[in-house]
Order: C-alpha cells, then structure tokens, then sequence
C-alpha cells in the first residue's frame, strides 16, 4: 500500500535487517528494540490491524504465530519463552497501521508490556 513503511520494507523499497521470510511473511528487526530480541513479525500482504481482519485472514494469522514458534525454536528460544504482542488501534497503542506481531525475547523483562 502506497506510504505504508512495512509495505515499503516488504518491497524492499526501505531497508530493515531482515531475519525471517516465506511466501507470506516476512519478520526484521525493530528500529527501536526494548528486549534484546525484538522483531516484527508482519504479513506481506497490507492488512492495517486487527481491527479491520476479515474472517478470510484466518489461516494467515495462524501462519503469523507458526512463523513466531519458528523463530523462537531457531533462535534458541524454543523452551525459555518470549513474548508475542499485538497493539491493536489507537488506544491498543499501534503506531504503524500495517499489522505485525511483536516478537521480543532474551531477557525476563520481555514480557512486560511497554510504551515508549
Ligand atoms: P506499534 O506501536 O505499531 O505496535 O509498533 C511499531 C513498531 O515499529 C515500534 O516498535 C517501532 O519501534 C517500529 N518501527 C517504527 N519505524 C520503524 C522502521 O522504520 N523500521 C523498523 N525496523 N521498525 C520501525
Ligand atoms: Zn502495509
């Protein structure tokens, strides 16, 4: 979508260090990390948020959490946990209105929720 920066990501238009790609998903790494493992995990397609999902999203949002296990088992996170966390809108605290998964990991802290 035209001005979405995780559009121009996915396009390879903006540069992000990517760690993690398929067909559908692409996951890099935050600008502004607040674990020392912190990625966005983000369908390729442009969907704004969980506010809008439609019912056919269904099997890509379940890609999205596959993608996160993944991630983790690779990264040697496969037992210690991370933490998962999607803002959703204004008030849910989203700031780029193209849907992504939080992945943030490697330290206990992790799973404290944060704003910036
Ligand atoms: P939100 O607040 O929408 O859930 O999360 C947006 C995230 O995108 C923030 O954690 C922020 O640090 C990250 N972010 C914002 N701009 C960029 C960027 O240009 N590149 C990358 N890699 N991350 C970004
Ligand atoms: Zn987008």
């Amino acid at each position: 979508m035209a001005g979405c920066l995780f559009c121009e990501i996915v396009a390879r238009r903006s540069s992000a260090d990517i760690e993690y790609e398929d067909d559908e998903i692409l996951a890099f790494r935050d600008i502004y990390p607040k674990a020392p493992v912190h990625l966005l995990i983000v369908p390729k397609r442009h969907i704004e948020s969980v506010l809008t999902l439609a019912p056919d999203d269904a099997p890509l949002m379940g890609r999205l959490l596959l993608a996160a296990r993944r991630i983790g088992e690779e990264r040697g996170f496969g037992e210690r946990g991370y933490r998962l966390g999607i803002n959703c809108g204004p008030e849910g605290g989203q700031d780029v209105y193209h849907l992504h998964v939080h992945f943030l990991a490697g330290r206990k802290d992790a799973r404290k929720v944060e704003r910036r």
